[in-house]
């Protein structure tokens, strides 16, 4: 009696469990279901739990994770980044789909090691989609990325339209920056390995490595040079879209995908009544250079993915409601509107989604690799006026350079 009792508690938790991320998280997939029976006791950590804590769980080989890192517009907002999504692979590979702005803080959130995160897709050059690549990129330096960062992005309609152009003067705008730290740091993330590949290729492989196949489809947004990427390994497919009209290249190709994130921009009307655009602004912003929610469930009507996950709108709950209902006149199958760390394991079996919970203490990727001094040189950095205002407190300092003398057996002296 007081085992069937007992079962049917745990029954009843499991299903309040699924009940409750489906309702609060708008996932509508099938649900995993975790445990056969929840483990009752007073005094143990519970077996299952709904949130996802960074960094506490192992990937399965056959298991894939994506995690949603900037799902808002171009404006970023604590509750929202710009648009970044990561997809971690169970043979160990990861990947950025964009990296706009605001999104490397959440990136540091998932406490992965920086050199592990070095390929990074950039569907377009708007900087809600690539923001934040400068940051990740020296930032990387400083935090123990040691290889190079890889970027794959489009061409555009002239070469100054193109990822490499906008990469070769991105690196000319921090010049000072390479210059200073590359005489501090271990400097070997700091180099950039740039792809630059046709915009007008339509489903054509861009990155084929370690059983991943990366595919881009042209994309028609603001002007020629944007697009969609679709991932596929171990015969799963993942599919991102970056900004489009909708087009037949993502309905073609994303056709059957597991998992399918396509642009969903806010309603007209909520752009004219939360954020002050005029009609014709709304109109034109809303439905002909974005997706709005009816067409984003048209495409995915046509698309019939695992998971259909739209993004790149305010997504509060005043927005949300209405964005899904608009969703709803034109596509009935399951569907996530993604806020920032949402998150998805793909499995065979199902698709299971919860919202991260993010450690706000946490410090960027502990070092995976043994750092390399940089040799300081003789030749001063600065000129004699800036050298003529230092205050060397030799008082001050020669116990510090004691101290970690003392501590890992070294002989270092402060300079001059
Ligand atoms: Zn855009
Ligand atoms: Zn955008």
């Amino acid at each position: 009696m007081n085992r069937t009792r007992l079962t049917m508690v745990g029954t009843l938790v499991i299903g309040l469990t699924i009940g409750f991320a489906a309702a609060h998280f708008g996932g509508e997939a099938v649900p995993v279901v975790h445990s056969e029976t929840a483990d009752m006791s007073p005094v143990k950590a519970l077996s299952d739990r709904d949130v996802y804590y960074p960094g506490t769980e192992d990937l399965a080989p056959d298991e894939i994770r994506v995690v949603a890192l900037g799902t808002g517009q171009p404006s970023v907002r604590p509750k929202q980044a710009a648009s970044c999504f990561l997809v971690e692979l169970g043979n160990g590979d990861k990947f950025l789909f964009d990296i706009g702005s605001g999104s490397h803080e959440r990136i540091a959130a998932q406490k992965i090691p920086y050199d592990y995160l070095n390929k990074v897709f950039i569907s377009h050059l708007h900087v809600d989609h690539y923001g934040d690549l400068a940051s990740f990129w020296l930032g990387g330096t400083v935090m123990n990325r040691l290889v190079p960062l890889r970027i794959w992005g489009p061409s555009g309609a002239t070469p100054e339209m193109g990822t490499k152009h906008a990469l070769q003067r991105m690196q000319e705008m921090y010049v000072w920056d390479i210059a200073t730290r590359a005489g501090f740091v271990d400097f070997r993330g700091g180099e950039l390995e740039v792809h630059e590949f046709p915009f007008d290729r339509v489903n054509e492989v861009i990155y084929d490595e370690n059983g991943v196949v990366i595919r881009s489809i042209p994309a028609i947004h603001a002007q020629d040079g944007a697009v969609s990427f679709l991932l596929e390994w171990n015969g799963y497919k993942v599919v991102y879209g970056g900004d489009t009209y909708p087009n037949k290249w993502y309905i073609e190709y994303a056709k059957g995908a597991d998992f399918a994130i396509h642009e969903c921009f806010l309603p007209p009307t909520l752009l004219v009544k939360k954020q002050g655009f005029t009609p014709l602004e709304a109109l034109r912003v809303g439905s002909q250079a974005h997706t709005s929610p009816e067409q984003f469930g048209k495409v995915m009507s046509m698309v019939k993915p695992r998971q259909a996950v739209g993004y790149h709108f305010y997504n509060d709950f005043d927005t949300e409601p209405e964005s899904r209902e608009r969703v709803r006149k034109t596509y009935d199958g399951p569907l996530s509107l993604a806020v920032d760390y949402m998150v998805w394991n793909i499995t065979r079996d199902g698709i299971r989604v919860r919202m991260s919970v993010v450690d706000e203490e946490v410090w960027p990727s502990p070092a995976l690799k043994k750092k390399i001094d940089v040799e300081p040189t003789d030749e001063s950095p600065f000129s004699d006026f800036t050298l003529s205002g230092r205050e060397p407190f030799p008082n001050v300092v020669g116990p510090i350079y004691e101290e970690i003398n003392k501590l890992y057996g070294t002989d270092y002296k402060p300079g001059p």
